[in-house]
């Protein structure tokens, strides 16, 4: 069974209650999302665990310097689970993700939301030029919360393998472009913690820091 972002949120936040989903399918997200906070754990403590199993995870050589370059530019509090997300890809799989597109400002989306719309407005004139969903602001790129992903393949950079990539993705608690109902966007992962988009534009123009405070609401 696999099941969307917003059933392990729900089950994070609610526990059990009023999910809509049966105690069997709430015990096997529990025991996912465990799992994956021990992996934080682990990150966090590197130094104290030193351990094979941290090495396997956060050191593995997979890494090419694009997408290393582009990890520092996701939200310091989202890194490690993006890192870990790629590093297991890998290992289970052999799939080596690269990522693409982290950052982006709010005129270079504007500018990527102007393509298939009238000028200066929201309306659609072609479809096929249709690029996001999301005009400036609204993009999680702009805070560090979105990355773009794409397979490395002898050489050339490919579309993922959804059946094995999207669960788990969604294991890690990103949400999947893919399952946008405004657009579909197969390469984007993101999450939000709870914020909405002008809330986080206002904090980023309030906080002046690199990165959005996601801990103060
Ligand atoms: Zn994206």
């Amino acid at each position: 069974m696999v099941f969307d972002c917003d059933d392990y949120e729900r089950v994070e936040r609610k526990g059990h209650k009023n999910t809509g989903l049966s105690q069997k399918q709430i015990d096997e997200i529990k025991k996912v999302i465990e799992e994956r906070n021990i992996k934080n754990l682990y990150s966090n403590k590197k130094r104290m665990f030193n351990s094979k199993e941290y090495d396997k995870y956060y050191n593995t050589p997979l890494w090419e310097s694009t997408s290393r370059k582009n990890l520092l530019q996701i939200h310091p509090d989202e890194r490690e689970d993006a890192k870990a997300f790629m590093n297991e890809a890998f290992i289970k799989y052999g799939i080596k993700l690269v990522i693409r597109d982290v950052h982006r400002s709010i005129k270079e989306q504007n500018k990527l939301y102007s393509y298939g719309r009238k000028p200066n407005s929201d309306i659609i004139i072609d479809r096929k030029k249709i690029r996001t969903k999301a005009p400036g602001g609204a993009s999680m790129h702009h805070y560090g919360l979105a990355f773009d992903v794409y397979e490395l393949k002898n050489g050339d950079i490919v579309h993922f393998d959804r059946n094995i990539i999207i669960p788990l993705a969604i294991k890690y608690g990103f949400k999947w472009g893919g399952h946008f109902k405004s657009f579909y966007d197969p390469p984007h992962f993101e999450r939000t913690y709870g914020f909405k988009w002008k809330r986080l534009k206002s904090k980023a123009k309030n906080e002046k820091g690199k990165f959005v405070d996601l801990r103060k609401k």
